[in-house]
């Protein structure tokens, strides 16, 4: 038998109303470590918040990263077991001046966003919300994000950190913890000082539904196309110029409409597609991502993208093309299968505070994928987080708590299969 943990929902869900009033968007335009100063607002009041709960060592660094040790309260040497989540809120919505609304005893019905009516947070776009009936539900109030992604997150691991330290006879090993900046515009580890950290295996809290676990991201690319042109007067231009801008749309015309983009995959298809293209008459460049859940699948959809690109420019008679890839993260689960015990004993937390496993797959990246590249195996926890990136964000409280309890079980568990 082991042992029941509760976590008090109304605690949780007033840490999680004050962190996200605090703004914390990232730029992806900043080139800067944060790549705003405002996210340290909030890593600076954790750094607070850890240390009146006694964690003496809690600290944030120049680049807004915070880092904490719960001690070992056991004899056993039991790896170093991190929990992660990022402050950041994403670029697409604001998330300043966020006015948290607690809705209690959800029943079903339409939530009308007051700041702005045309927000309806309905069951029929969400049917998840019909499992949270009976529970208290938090949304924005229609002009920004919520900031569940990822200050649910937070709170869960802050929450988890309390109910540890106030609870001493619940055994564990040595614990860290860690908020990281610009996980939104795919800087989240880039100043992580992963040696200070010196953790055995980590996991993000930065999933949604409830008992969720994703142990596989996507393998991602990047790729980038430069055509030159031939430039000439344009008066006097017959049958010499040509234009790297009608070339550039050429290619993008020829990609394929039916398959292979973001738009007509799902599940474990990969696609390629374009996210940016500028230029003037004489050079232009085009600018792709290429995603795959197989390293070598996506290692093709690069050269079927050259080959696609080549067979345009190679009409052109004096016009030119420069092709390059290259590496923005790759699929954790290659990791992951060497540490088995990763993901099981998540899978066992789960399964302890009540709820069914579902392991799923991640059509994107998370911080845990560059991590486990790092030498930090990092699967992703849920926290019940939905409508993420949008006005319509929101959380049901009583998924945030059942992160935190999925937490604390895994720092038990972890204690209780070591054996010595
Ligand atoms: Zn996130």
């Amino acid at each position: 038998m082991f042992m029941l943990v509760e976590i008090n929902k109304e605690d949780i869900a007033n840490r999680f109303m004050r962190y996200v009033q605090i703004d914390t968007q990232s730029d992806p335009k900043s080139g800067a470590h944060p790549s705003t100063e405002k996210q340290k607002n909030l890593s600076k009041i954790l750094v607070e918040e850890l240390k009146e709960i006694g964690i003496a060592d809690a600290e944030m660094d120049v680049y807004g990263y915070v880092y904490a040790t719960i001690p070992s309260n056991t004899e056993k040497n039991v790896p170093v077991i991190c929990f992660c989540s990022h402050v950041d809120t994403a670029p697409d919505c604001s998330g300043t001046n966020v006015k948290p609304i607690l809705h209690k005893n959800y029943k079903g019905e339409d939530i009308v966003l007051p700041d702005d009516p045309s927000q309806v947070l309905s069951p029929v776009v969400f049917p998840y919300l019909n499992i949270q009936i009976g529970g208290d539900i938090i949304t924005a109030s229609g002009n920004t994000l919520l900031g569940a992604d990822d200050k649910s997150g937070v709170a869960a691991i802050m929450q988890a950190a309390d109910f540890l330290m106030k609870n001493p006879s619940v055994k564990h090993g040595k614990i860290k913890i860690l908020f990281t900046p610009d996980e939104e515009i795919g800087e989240g580890t880039a100043k992580l000082d992963i040696k200070k950290l010196a953790a055995d295996f980590a996991y993000t809290l930065d999933g949604g539904e409830v008992g969720s676990l994703e142990d596989e991201t996507f393998s991602a690319d990047g790729a980038t196309i430069v055509i030159n042109g031939v430039i000439s007067h344009p008066g006097y231009a017959k049958n010499k110029l040509v234009n790297a801008l009608k070339v550039g749309a050429e290619i993008l015309h020829a990609l394929p409409t039916s398959e292979w983009s973001p738009e007509t995959t799902e599940k474990k298809e990969g696609f390629v597609h374009p996210v940016r293209f500028e230029g003037i008459a004489e050079r232009a460049t085009l600018e792709f991502i290429l995603r795959d859940f197989d390293d070598e699948k996506l290692k093709r959809h690069g050269f079927r993208l050259k080959e696609i690109a080549e067979s345009v420019v190679n009409h052109y008679k004096g016009a030119s093309m420069e092709f390059s890839i290259h590496e923005q993260y790759r699929n954790m689960k290659k990791i992951l299968d060497q540490y088995p015990q990763v993901v099981e004993f998540a899978s066992e937390a789960i399964k302890r505070a009540g709820l069914e496993v579902k392991t799923e797959s991640i059509r994107g990246g998370t911080d845990g994928s560059r991590l486990s590249y790092m030498g930090l195996p990092c699967p992703n926890l849920f926290t019940g987080m939905q409508g993420i990136h949008s006005k319509l964000e929101w959380i049901g409280v009583k998924d945030m708590a059942k992160a935190a309890e999925t937490i604390v079980h895994l720092c038990t568990i972890w204690e209780e299969k070591t054996d010595k």
